[in-house]
């Protein structure tokens, strides 16, 4: 993926900085939108990258957006999303957030309790409008993902859960400024193993049924996200399989023909399209372990810290060179857990170097932070 052009341009710009490839996101795009049957309405899920350039590109694509607070619903409709096209999830909406989404008439809010219900009736009332809402429902199906990473299981504090189905609907009886449109599900994220969305689909067809029975024939039914990606095989596996994933929702899931069809994707769409960018700042050999210490750390990707991800790790300064050394590439922040790799085998390695930490694009430059009074990161597009 990065040829000669790219190292020359990296040359002689300052590190860290994101770079993100247009091309594949281009590339990821229309393979999306060949895999997806046309009636399926896919939203981008912003909270994975939320840079207006990369928002343009998906926005011109067709998709939709879904956000999880009311800064990316204000993102979102200033990269000229359609209201229309916006819905609004996460577990605890502020009233302000719920306000501006309401001034703006979004699509849709998904909402994950019954106390949520009353609230959203109320600022509603308060501003003589209806919201629509859908039900993020907890469907009680392990995504076999990372921990943190799992949402739709009992334990999880996302969603409304089907014991409390009867009351719930008692309540929206009583809530006159809401209008009821949809479910929504998201069982988790980096879900590489299909075999969780035909669970999902099972259950989505029966809860489905449910609420119909009760007289409840809902226009909107949304699937949510969560498709994975090969963090191990940037090159090979740069776009995903969208066609097996989108398959399963073919073959497993039953809804009536008036109910439409909505996915949220984020990771799937952007992360193979960002790397992110740093210099080795020293080398420095230990017994056992060599260190190369990078001008990058986890202020600007956290995701090893936070969750024990891998991200493939390349000396681009070296690119046909064998790898004969083992490196604990780590950053410059003073916690432990500030490494990206342990043992990572690369070439000979020396100050100067330019490594990539790569598929970085989702819940990389989002996630940056400010600790230690670090510069906010940069992002380079070609
Ligand atoms: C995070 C999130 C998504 C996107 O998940 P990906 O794993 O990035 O596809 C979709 N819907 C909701 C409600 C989310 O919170």
């Amino acid at each position: 993926m990065f040829t000669q052009k790219h190292i020359e341009h990296f040359s002689s710009l300052e590190t860290p900085f994101y770079f993100y490839d247009l091309g594949l996101l281009k590339k990821t795009l229309e393979e999306l939108k060949k895999a997806a049957p046309a009636h399926y309405h896919i939203h981008y899920a912003l909270k994975a990258n939320a840079h207006p350039t990369l928002l343009e590109m998906i926005r011109n694509a067709g998709l939709g957006a879904d956000c999880v607070s009311g800064n990316e619903v204000k993102r979102a409709l200033e990269c000229k999303f359609k209201n229309t096209d916006i819905a609004f999830a996460g577990v605890g909406k502020g009233d302000k957030e719920i306000n501006f989404a309401l001034d703006n008439s979004i699509f849709c809010f998904n909402v994950e309790s019954m106390h949520e219900l009353k609230v959203i009736d109320q600022l509603a009332k308060n501003k003589n409008t209806k919201a629509n809402i859908a039900l993020r429902i907890n469907p009680n199906v392990d995504a076999y993902t990372h921990k943190y990473i799992t949402t739709g299981l009992e334990e999880n504090k996302f969603g409304i859960n089907p014991y409390e189905f009867d009351a719930v609907l008692e309540v929206l009886k009583t809530l006159s400024n809401l209008n009821f449109t949809g479910l929504h599900f998201h069982i988790g994220s980096q879900i590489q193993d299909l075999n969780p969305f035909k669970n999902l689909c099972i259950r989505a067809n029966e809860i489905n049924k449910w609420f119909i029975q009760k007289g409840f024939l809902l226009p909107h039914i949304n699937l949510g996200g969560g498709l994975g990606v090969d963090y191990h095989q940037p090159e090979t596996k740069a776009v995903v399989d969208f066609s097996s994933y989108f398959a399963i929702f073919k073959q497993f899931l039953e809804l009536e023909p008036s109910q439409q069809i909505h996915f949220e994707l984020g990771r799937s769409i952007i992360a193979q399209c960002g790397s992110l960018i740093s210099r080795v700042l020293y080398i420095k050999n230990g017994i056992n372990t060599n260190f190369a210490i990078l001008d990058a750390g986890m202020t600007e990707l956290i995701r090893p810290a936070l969750y024990q991800a891998y991200h493939k790790i390349e000396n681009i300064s070296k690119p046909n060179m064998p790898n004969t050394t083992k490196y604990d590439v780590v950053g410059p922040i003073c916690e432990s857990s500030d490494c990206f790799g342990k043992a990572v085998e690369l070439p000979l390695t020396e100050r100067g170097n330019l490594i990539a930490l790569r598929t970085a694009g989702a819940y990389g430059e989002v996630m940056s932070n400010h600790y230690n009074l670090r510069e906010q990161v940069q992002s380079v597009f070609m």
